[in-house]
């Protein structure tokens, strides 16, 4: 995947290496961020909600912001945490321009301790540099767990990301006992706060139970059922809930200059959440990938089996996660045959910019069977899963393929494997 050059300070420049697809081409990204309210996508009533208790002077003593990935809740909360320490408030809005305000949006103000739970041998500089991107782009997938590292978006972890029982009966005890250096609240920002081990939770528990002055907790979580019923019941809870395809894609505009339809295929991909689109758009192999997918499909119709085994080959050579992400480009290509083929012209593809190629596949191909290729291509992501022969599973599944596609009934990617003389 691009290796992402970020260089840190009041701009965040990330480069994404040029490609061109279907006309469209990019080069230099911008992605540029300002602060305060304008890092919160969408979620217009929380952001109310949470700006009326801190204009009222009634502010939670814990808050759970809890709701899907890349919906906004590490944003919410350093807002929250801004509006609580800015110099210059407006009816419980942050300025995002005053010292204290820029300061809380790089981790550099003393009264408010950001955390994220990382490995047991993680060095205390490596979890600092991801609390500042943290920080400075709320949105980035920089956890241990989903980017076990920051130079390879292919990378999994095998490592337990947690935050163990010190790390809160401890130092966030401390920090948290300790009276404000500036004279205001403290806020600690707990982020995967369902990732506290039994006995960290137990620790947590005790410090909820014991509110210090002017202290607020902000915790928040993907899956907060993995949490203590007794830590949730303690919290002010909030949901956030998945954004919609048009918060996603003007804020790609926005934020990181993307194609404006370029950003309307990344929104609808990303299923609700601006991590995910940021990854999408800083991923270079996105586009050779849907063009990948279109020349498999091309070469599975016309069964030539020298071309669909070089692409099969091609493909083998290629990281798992890719292959994944290759299978659910495939599906989202077909999903868009389905609605074109119901819809018509009206239908909500999201391959927009392959519409021409969406068409002309209707069009040709009437009597293909689509379900069944649905089917199949769901077959391989399992394969693909279960560590199968990579190379013979994408040369069965383009013979599948192609036969569905000539309306033949294919009797799914399993039986047609067993069938292959070269598993025997
Ligand atoms: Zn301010």
């Amino acid at each position: 995947m691009t290796a992402v050059t970020t260089v840190t300070g009041p701009r965040k420049y990330t480069r994404v290496d040029s490609f061109q697809t279907h006309g469209i081409s990019r080069g230099l990204i911008v992605v540029s961020r300002s602060m305060g309210n304008a890092l919160l996508i969408g979620q217009e009533r929380i952001a109310e909600t949470l700006s009326a208790s801190v204009a009222a002077n009634r502010v939670a003593h814990a808050y759970l912001f809890y709701g899907p990935e890349g919906s906004g809740k590490k944003a919410a909360s350093l807002q929250l945490a801004a509006a609580l320490l800015c110099e210059h408030p407006a009816e419980g809005v942050a300025c995002d321009t005053c010292n204290t305000c820029s300061r809380v949006f790089s981790v550099g103000h003393p009264d408010v301790h950001l955390m994220m739970p990382y490995p047991k041998d993680t060095g205390i500089e490596a979890v600092r540099e991801r609390l500042r991107l943290l920080a400075e782009n709320p949105y980035a997938v920089v956890d241990f767990e989903r980017r076990p590292s920051l130079d390879s978006m292919e990378a999994v972890s095998n490592k337990q990301v947690v935050y163990v029982r010190d790390r809160i009966a401890q130092d966030l005890r401390r920090e948290m006992s300790l009276s404000s250096v500036e004279g205001g609240f403290r806020i600690a920002i707990i982020t995967d706060a369902d990732r506290m081990r039994v006995e960290a939770a137990n620790a947590f528990l005790k410090l909820l139970e014991e509110p210090g002055d002017r202290t607020v907790f902000i915790l928040t979580s993907d899956r907060p059922d993995r949490m203590l019923s007794t830590i949730r019941s303690r919290c002010q809870l909030i949901r956030f809930s998945r954004l919609s395809d048009e918060e996603i894609s003007s804020a790609l505009f926005e934020r990181i200059q993307l194609d404006e339809s370029v950003s309307r295929t990344v929104a609808r991909m990303a299923d609700g959440s601006f991590s995910r689109a940021l990854d999408l758009a800083s991923s270079d192999e996105l586009f050779s990938l849907r063009t990948l997918v279109i020349e498999y499909f091309r070469a599975s119709y016309k069964s030539d089996s020298e071309q669909v085994t070089n692409y099969a080959e091609r493909l083998n050579r290629m990281g798992r996660e890719t292959l994944k992400f290759f299978l659910q480009l495939m599906l989202s290509w077909l999903r868009d045959l389905l609605l074109y083929k119901i819809v018509g012209d009206e239908a909500p593809i999201v391959n927009l910019d392959q519409t021409v190629e969406i068409e002309r596949f209707c069009k040709n191909l009437p009597t293909a069977r689509l379900e069944s290729m649905v089917e199949l291509v769901e077959e391989a992501s399992i394969l693909v899963e279960r560590n199968m022969n990579l190379r013979l599973t994408f040369i069965v599944l383009a013979q599948t393929l192609g036969q569905a596609m000539k309306g033949e009934v294919v009797n799914g990617l399993v039986a047609s494997l067993s069938d292959e003389p070269l598993l025997v």
